[in-house]
């Protein structure tokens, strides 16, 4: 298999890349799902050969931290367990996000598992897909209440109903809650993947790995009047319809599915961080009270699907032992960080560490802020912006950013070379509305 591995900076199965506290594997879960006895193997793997420490990413992925030099035994148990691509160039390219409640979510307009499976044979099967940046990626989302529409994506697709038909609205390099560029019917959705992907491979120079790069040069007009010649089924428009926004955040807590007295439990990994009891528990909870099956969230969360509601407050009181946070008053629920300086040779400050310290600092308050703790500016714990930042300038000290539309990057600079002390409190006094999510 290793013949066809490309050179990358970015973690796969079959590439392990170094870091300061050992190689990361990265594993790709198809629609963030993983059985229970892969969720094992992966538990193992982390024992066996590396440090013990897996990670949730902001991808709804897995990886494995801190390997040591067994990497092909690594390697050979994830592939033994199927966790591997069908094709090993495949690996980099199987990166298509759907809603961690696909197929279940009481608000579905469609069930987008099937025609992501479709995708992923594609994406994995197809030569030529292999060209595309290890970052390329894209979004298919169903219409679900539990959906991330923060996260940019290359292409998005995002279902909707017009006349009692499915229909998917797209739209290039951004989200599903941005105006869409025009709209196909469900049965056209793989022909539109494939089109927007050698619409791509074919126009873009070899520095242009990424959507937005192309649209820089290729006004969207121009790229869908290409893509509408390249399909047999029409491109619509979409009219004013866009995506509505979520209510409220449903990746944490018990929540109805569409199935009648059947539920989904969210859980937070606290700072995206397993280890290999907490997975292996997690794995045996699925196993004794769900479907054997186990998803993981782009808020590096873990989804326990189809439990009985009876079963819900058992199977809460159980991940709570296991060390997963399970109620939105949890202030360390909210928290994200990167790396930091534990194992990332870039890294200004132990983000890890001071998120638990400001955790603790916003408990006592009663504050449940969505708050980003970043070593460098590279933000690797979160594809969006977050609602505030803290962006490391020195061990301990970060400049402190709130999240606004008209400003790039992080935002707007609130105060800058903060203590975690000095952050905590401009965090508490900051209006509720302003960053409670
Ligand atoms: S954001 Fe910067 S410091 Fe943090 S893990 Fe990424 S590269 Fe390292």
């Amino acid at each position: 298999m290793s013949a066809a591995i490309r050179p990358s900076a970015c973690p796969g199965l079959l590439r392990i890349v170094p870091a300061l506290d050992g190689g990361i594997c990265r594993i790709k879960l198809a629609g963030g799902a993983i059985s229970a006895a892969q969720a094992r193997a992966v538990a193992d793997a982390a024992q066996h050969h590396a440090g013990g420490v897996i990670e949730a990413t902001n991808r709804a992925n897995l990886q494995i931290r801190g390997i040591g030099s067994e990497h092909q035994a690594l390697i050979a148990d994830l592939l033994a367990a199927g966790l591997g691509p069908t094709t090993a160039a495949g690996d980099d390219v199987r990166n298509l996000m759907l809603s961690p409640t696909a197929g279940i979510d009481r608000q579905m307009i469609v069930d987008t598992r099937p025609l992501a499976a479709r995708i992923l044979v594609t994406l994995q099967s197809h030569p030529r897909f292999h060209e595309l940046s290890p970052k390329f990626a894209v979004q298919l989302d169903g219409g679900e209440a539990l959906a991330m529409l923060q996260h940019p994506h290359d292409l998005w697709l995002s279902a909707f109903e017009d006349a009692g038909e499915p229909w998917l609205a797209f739209g290039l390099a951004g989200c599903p809650g941005d105006p869409p560029l025009a709209s196909v019917a469900l049965a056209d959705g793989h022909a539109l993947v494939v089109a927007v992907l050698e619409l791509f491979l074919d126009l873009a120079r070899p520095e242009q790995t990424r959507m937005r790069q192309l649209l820089a040069e290729h006004p969207a007009q121009e790229l869908l009047a290409r893509l509408s010649a390249r399909l047999a089924g029409p491109v619509i428009s979409v009219g004013d319809w866009q995506r509505a926004a979520p209510a409220e955040a449903l990746h944490i807590g018990t929540y109805p599915q569409r199935e009648n007295a059947r539920v989904y439990i969210g859980a937070v990994a606290p700072l995206g961080r397993l280890d290999p009891s907490m997975l292996r528990g997690a794995a045996e909870l699925a196993e004794q009270w769900g479907d054997g099956s186990l998803r993981f969230t782009p808020w590096q969360s873990l989804l326990l699907p189809n439990l009985r509601a009876e079963d819900a407050p058992g199977v809460t009181q159980h991940l709570q032992q296991l060390g997963f946070l399970w109620a939105s008053d949890q202030a360390l629920a909210h928290l994200i960080a990167c790396t930091g300086s534990s194992g990332c040779g870039k890294a200004l400050a132990d983000t890890k560490g001071d998120a638990l310290q400001l955790a603790a600092l916003l408990q006592r308050h009663a504050r449940y802020l969505d708050v980003h703790l970043s070593g460098c500016s590279r933000s690797c714990a979160a594809a969006h912006v977050a609602p505030a930042t803290l962006l490391a300038v020195g061990p301990g000290r970060y400049d402190l950013y709130f999240r606004d539309a008209a400003q790039p990057g992080f935002g707007s600079l609130h105060a800058r070379n903060l203590s975690l002390e000095a952050a905590g409190a401009l965090l508490d006094a900051r209006p509720r509305s302003n960053t409670d999510d």
